[in-house]
């Protein structure tokens, strides 16, 4: 793992107002302020300026849910990357299982997406993962190597600087069921094989690949001291700063 950057990514879903954010913050910067890895903090679009403007000076990055692929135009509600990078938004997620389960998300606008960060200079946090029929099925390495695959189609091994891969199985997020560590390793491992055949070898030693799925202050250090799980994506322990600073303490 020696070159590549562990990084501990909070994903805090539709939760906390930006009055609420204020609290968490604050409570997050002492909390993590010795961190040996990168942390970041992706809120909701509404709590992004007060996520930007609390953490500035300290060791916090902060990123966004969701983007948009156009630059701009007639697409109601929807948020550009311009806009993120306007506000100093450094990272975003793009293919969190919920935008593909809940909003028709697909493999190949998570690709606009990410393409459409990258161009902007964001740094992207793309997410891939089975569900439990597929994990059933057996098909789970070949679903992700394909999700993988077309996610990154068109980025280039610049940009690769700027990507992290977060290995997620639905079936693991929000539902307190976690992979074991040699389930997350052996995906984890998967992948940076992908991205090896992508982008060659030194590419694929050099992307961070992060583990999401009930990682909790109890399992974050047995996950993380698997060879090729460089870092994690946190819902739920990502809302408490006890809870979160354990996690990036483990990383
Ligand atoms: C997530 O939403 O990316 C996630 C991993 O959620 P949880 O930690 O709550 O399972």
């Amino acid at each position: 793992k020696a070159n590549r950057k562990a990084i501990i990514a909070g994903n805090w879903k539709m939760n906390k107002t930006a009055t609420e954010a204020v609290e968490l913050i604050d409570a997050l910067i002492p909390a993590v302020k010795d961190a040996n890895c990168e942390v970041v903090i992706c809120t909701p679009f509404t709590t992004l300026v007060t996520a930007v403007e609390k953490t500035k000076g300290t060791n916090i990055h902060v990123g966004a849910e969701n983007v948009h692929f156009e630059k701009s135009g007639a697409f109601t509600g929807e948020i550009s990357a311009d806009m993120l990078v306007d506000l100093g938004v450094e990272y975003v997620i793009t293919g969190h299982s919920e935008r593909r389960q809940y909003f028709a998300e697909t493999d190949e606008t998570v690709n606009k997406r990410t393409l459409a960060a990258l161009n902007a200079g964001l740094k992207v946090l793309v997410c891939v993962g089975e569900n439990l029929t597929q994990r059933e099925q057996g098909v789970t390495e070949e679903l992700v190597r394909m999700q993988t695959k077309i996610a990154l189609n068109g980025v280039t091994a610049e940009q690769m600087a700027n990507v992290v891969i977060a290995y997620e199985p639905v079936w693991a997020i929000g539902t307190g069921k976690t992979a074991t560590s040699d389930q997350a390793q052996e995906v984890c491992a998967a992948i940076r094989k992908v991205l090896g055949e992508l982008y060659g070898e030194a590419v694929a030693k050099a992307t961070t690949i992060q583990y999401g799925g009930s990682m909790n202050a109890g399992n974050a250090e047995e996950l993380l001291g698997k060879p090729d799980v460089d870092g994690g994506l946190i819902g739920g322990a990502s809302l408490k700063a006890d809870a979160f600073a354990t996690i990036v303490a483990a990383a």
